[in-house]
């Protein structure tokens, strides 16, 4: 008996009544493989497609995927200005992420950088679908904001090629260097738009 798996899968039914609440959707996968179909069945052919920094993204093999469907992809790494890219992204029909914590009762805390990740989440792009694994849920939002700044923040930075004092300790030290990746916070409570943040719970530990 894999406990973890069971565990998760109990506690996806809770997760997905929390998350409609607040006027999200709400998926279950049991493998990145079934999260990437259940994402596929949800963006049609020929949609504008935009995404965010995200392991756990990449780590569904969506983007493949949706280029094979004959997507449109704006992909800020193969396009000539970044910066514009990310402004495009927020006409398009999808945008694709995860989020760095999502609590019990259904709150998501993101801590961004350039912030680009989080303005797309709150606001733009048609629809929005995240997919998280279960190591990413935790019991409450206030456990969600510890969890985005003190234990995936540190993560991330040490992704990047800046120099900030988690970088070197591992450890969080609430700083204010030039290159900190945790200017902006954003906590998703509800969506006035109903279904606009699609929400794929996947059964794996997946990302930060
Ligand atoms: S040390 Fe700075 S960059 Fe690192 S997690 Fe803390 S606030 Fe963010």
């Amino acid at each position: 008996m894999d406990y973890i798996f069971d565990r998760f899968e109990k506690l996806a039914s809770t997760l997905i009544k929390a998350l409609e609440r607040r006027n999200h959707s709400a998926f279950y996968a049991a493998s990145v493989d079934e999260a990437r179909e259940i994402a596929l069945s949800l963006i049609p052919e020929g949609s504008s497609v935009g995404w965010g920094g995200s392991v756990s993204m990449a780590k569904t093999g969506i983007i493949p995927a949706l280029r094979e469907k004959g997507c449109t992809l704006l992909d800020r790494a193969a396009s000539g200005d970044a910066d514009r890219t990310l402004r495009e992204i927020f006409f398009a029909d999808f945008f694709l992420g995860s989020t760095n914590a999502l609590s019990e009762d259904g709150v998501m805390v993101n801590v961004d950088g350039t912030a680009n990740r989080i303005a797309a989440m709150a606001f733009g792009p048609a629809n929005v679908i995240l997919f998280v694994g279960r190591n990413k849920v935790v019991k409450t939002a206030e456990d969600a904001y510890q969890r985005a700044k003190y234990i995936a923040s540190p993560i991330n930075a040490d992704r990047f090629d800046i120099k900030t004092p988690c970088k070197v300790t591992g450890s969080c030290a609430d700083c204010l260097s030039p290159d900190t990746i945790c200017c902006q916070v954003l906590t998703t409570r509800f969506s006035r738009k109903k279904g606009r943040i699609k929400v794929i719970l996947i059964n794996e530990d997946l990302g930060f």
